[in-house]
């Protein structure tokens, strides 16, 4: 008898500039997923035009910037996310933690798995982004920690 499921779907914000190291969250997403039998949205958000140079994008225009980080998204993901495992994806501009917020209340997700933070900020025992989702979002939230 397989146990019932307790998620019905997972939201899965994933800053794709980071190391693979950073990115356990992604594997425990899958994992949640698969036991689950339920979907995973995966979402990057693009913070801001001018921060385009310091995501290493040559491209000029903003639009190109999203389409190359969803191509990295979607690689990412086709690497990472077991074939039984049904995801989607999106790139968005904005704030970070305000686009993971929304995106969760408009796909009425019931959970939200992230990083606590990027591996060198280890002094900081939750990253920013992640403890605003924490201390707002109206689903569970799952902290994933190295
Ligand atoms: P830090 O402040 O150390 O960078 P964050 O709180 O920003 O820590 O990162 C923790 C988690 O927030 C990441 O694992 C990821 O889930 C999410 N996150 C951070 N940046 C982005 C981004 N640009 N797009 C989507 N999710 C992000």
């Amino acid at each position: 008898m397989s146990a019932p499921a307790i998620f019905k779907s997972v939201l899965l914000p994933v800053d794709i500039w980071e190391t693979p190291a950073s990115l356990k969250h992604v594997s425990t997403a899958a994992g949640i997923a698969l036991a689950n039998a339920c979907p995973v949205h995966a979402l990057t958000v693009l913070p801001d035009a001018a921060a385009i140079e310091h995501y290493r994008f040559s491209a000029v225009t903003f639009d190109d910037a999203l389409a190359r980080a969803e191509s990295e998204l979607r690689a990412l993901l086709e690497r990472m996310v077991p074939a039984a495992v049904s995801w989607t994806c999106g790139v968005v501009r904005g704030d970070v933690y305000k686009e993971i917020l929304r995106t969760a209340q408009d796909r009425a997700v019931d959970l939200i798995v992230m990083a606590a933070h990027r591996p060198r900020m280890t002094d900081f025992l939750i990253g920013s982004n992640a403890e605003k989702v924490v201390r707002h979002a109206k689903c569970s939230v799952l902290i994933v920690r190295e």
